[in-house]
């Protein structure tokens, strides 16, 4: 899918990221200045589709969602039809919110994120997860998310974790904490889709560590961009269990269907 690039000027960011962002979280009512700031910001700057270049959603809460509804229209239909995998009761974490089927154009969101290193696109997936979780209402809520981290290595050739920045997206319009230092790659490892069942299997052994803190939240969400086999969320899920977390769910922006 074409993607659009992005007609935002640094000034508009600005006053975006200032109103985007603010008065507070979903849990909390905003002020009425906020509520004028924020349709006086829409209406100089009005959100657009980063998929497309269209109009985006102004009416996205109290804030501005850049992706029209056509196109939102599309990433709920992505894939649909396809297999899923199966859940399975042996996993550790205890359960898996996805907001979408990793395929056209959902696909386009998240690797445009990663490698096209639009913050734009972080904002939107952050912005969705948070209102998929909302509309979830899962019970009991965590206390914080902990973002699935990258290796250091890995870190400094993208220069940024895209997971951590959709967290704080996700984060704010949930009036959560996200605690990054909680979860670190212990060894830089293999990409899971180039291996077999087999490597997959080893290829996370001891791939996390989890620092154990003098207050560890009991109860997480791990949040990552896309989950494929689900092995990364398994290892990362033992590590935190292993420092003291009692219990971890999963969030993912998309999860791929299962191989013909
Ligand atoms: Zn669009």
């Amino acid at each position: 899918m074409r993607v659009a690039q992005p007609v935002i000027g640094a000034q508009t960011l600005v006053m975006r990221r200032m109103f985007a962002n603010g008065g507070g979280s979903v849990n909390q009512s905003r002020p009425v200045w906020f509520t004028i700031a924020q349709s006086m910001c829409n209406f100089i700057a009005p959100p657009v589709c980063v998929l497309c270049g269209g109009a985006g959603q102004t009416a996205e809460g109290c804030w501005g969602l850049d992706l029209c509804r056509y196109c939102e229209a599309a990433c709920e239909r992505a894939g649909r039809g396809a297999s899923m995998p199966g859940s399975s009761t042996h996993t550790p974490f205890a359960s898996t919110l996805a907001l979408y089927i990793y395929a056209d154009p959902v696909d386009t969101l998240i690797t445009s994120l990663k490698f096209g290193r639009e913050p734009a696109f972080a904002r939107v997936l952050g912005t969705l997860l948070a209102r998929r979780v909302r509309a979830a209402a899962p019970l009991p809520f965590p206390e914080a998310i902990v973002p699935v981290p990258l290796h250091r290595d890995r870190l400094i050739e993208r220069g940024f974790n895209q997971s951590v920045r959709i967290a704080h997206h996700t984060a704010k319009r949930l009036g959560l904490p996200v605690v990054p230092q909680l979860l670190r790659r212990a060894r830089r490892t293999k990409a899971q889709s180039g291996l077999s069942a087999a490597e997959r299997a080893t290829n996370l052994d001891h791939a996390f560590e989890s620092v154990r803190r003098s207050r560890m939240p009991r109860h997480v969400a791990l949040l990552d961009d896309v989950m494929t086999t689900g092995n990364t969320a398994q290892a990362a899920t033992l590590a935190l269990l292993s420092a003291g977390v009692e219990r971890v769910d999963v969030w993912v922006c998309a999860r791929t269907p299962r191989n013909p």
